[in-house]
């Protein structure tokens, strides 16, 4: 398997209860290289572009509001089929259905409030990573 990047948001809900270094432990305890991070604080703007393709969801609000409601930590994931792994380690969208030891199973508190965001496929990858980092920004 290739090596990939993938792009790794801290949500707010995370990033309030300091649990930024127990989450990147569990990155890099999976192989998992962080080659670009920095902690940002997004617009609701900013946030509902991000999740632009869930526009019509009955959530969309709802999110675009939670996540410019704290800090966030974004982040840039290198390794060894990167962008599966990174889902593997984040855990299922709900906390209810997430794996044990998986992020989402040990922190998350709802379905929404749900510690992580992870890409899910190599163009949105791509996508996500050009969002917020410049190709200088990231060092392998
Ligand atoms: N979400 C939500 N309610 C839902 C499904 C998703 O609030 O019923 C939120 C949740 O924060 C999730 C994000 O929307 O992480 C994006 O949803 P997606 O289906 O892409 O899940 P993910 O890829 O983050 O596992
Ligand atoms: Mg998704």
């Amino acid at each position: 398997m290739a090596t990939e990047r993938t792009l790794s948001i801290i949500k707010p809900d995370a990033t309030k209860r300091n649990l930024t270094g127990k989450i990147n432990a569990k990155f890099e305890d999976a192989g998992l290289r962080i080659v670009a991070q920095k902690r940002i604080h997004l617009t609701p703007a900013q946030a509902g572009k991000f999740y632009e393709v869930h526009a019509e969801r009955p959530f969309y609000g709802e999110l675009c509001e939670f996540m410019a409601s704290g800090p966030v930590v974004v982040q840039v994931l290198e390794g060894e089929g990167a962008i599966a792994k990174n889902r593997e380690v984040m855990g299922a969208t709900n906390p209810k259905d997430a794996a044990p030891g998986t992020v989402r199973a040990e922190f998350a508190e709802s379905v929404g409030e749900n510690s992580v965001h992870g890409s899910d496929a190599p163009e949105t990858a791509k996508e996500e990573i050009a969002y917020f980092f410049a190709g200088l920004e990231l060092v392998g």
